[in-house]
């Protein structure tokens, strides 16, 4: 495995909190973390199938536009009674045209459980993909899974996204009802992140 431990590194996100988490892992080992945004980079469509793929695709775009070595990232949701789905298309589910509405997306996911009669417990998987690209394109990629169960109806007012309605494996609270350091303590992110510090000096 090549290991990445000083230098600078750019970490192809638009999102500030997952920016300061990267930032806090990296800068112990010398890493000087940049972020998409101070780099003035455009957020490249995600037209792949999979996670690695579109996690792909910001990393290339983003070392094509500055020659930096680059880490990015790709992750969402997969539910067992609907093949897969959301997947990659987790964000999409709950866009509107006035932005992202996650009761929507949360509300069209349990419907399609229910139109397709799927018997409880209704299982998912938070996932997560990291991927490092070097500039000669060397990868390293790094996999977080959380498996679990939905629940309708969505509870709790902590963290985002489709955590409300999912239930992790061995508990019975929500993602929405775990502390933020309870859910880092098992989240996909947390674990791919784990993984990733492999790759430290
Ligand atoms: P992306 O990885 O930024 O493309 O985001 C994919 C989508 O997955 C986001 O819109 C999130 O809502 C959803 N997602 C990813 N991780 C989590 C999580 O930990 N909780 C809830 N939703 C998540």
């Amino acid at each position: 495995m090549r290991r990445f431990t000083k230098g600078k590194l750019l970490v192809a996100t638009h999102n500030a909190g997952k920016l300061e988490e990267m930032r806090a892992l990296f800068s112990p080992h010398g890493v000087e973390v940049v972020g998409a945004a101070e780099m003035s980079l455009d957020e490249p469509a995600e037209t792949e199938s999979s996670f690695l793929g579109n996690a792909r695709i910001k990393a290339r775009a983003a070392m094509k536009a500055t020659g930096l070595p680059v880490l990015a990232d790709d992750s969402g949701i997969t539910v067992d009674g609907l093949d897969g789905a959301p997947g990659v298309y987790t964000a999409d589910w709950a866009e509107t045209e006035n932005g992202r509405d996650f009761m929507q997306a949360m509300t069209r996911t349990w419907t399609e459980l229910d139109a397709r009669g799927v018997p409880e417990p209704r299982t998912a998987q938070f996932r997560a993909t990291l991927l490092m690209l070097w500039p000669d394109g060397h990868e390293e990629i790094f996999e977080g899974v959380a498996p679990g169960r939905l629940v309708w109806p969505p509870r709790g007012q902590l963290g985002h996204g489709y955590d409300p309605m999912f239930v992790p494996e061995g508990g019975d609270r929500t993602y929405a009802e775990l502390t933020a350091e309870e859910k880092n303590a098992i989240s996909h992110r947390a674990q791919a992140f784990g993984k990733l510090k492999a790759i430290l000096g």
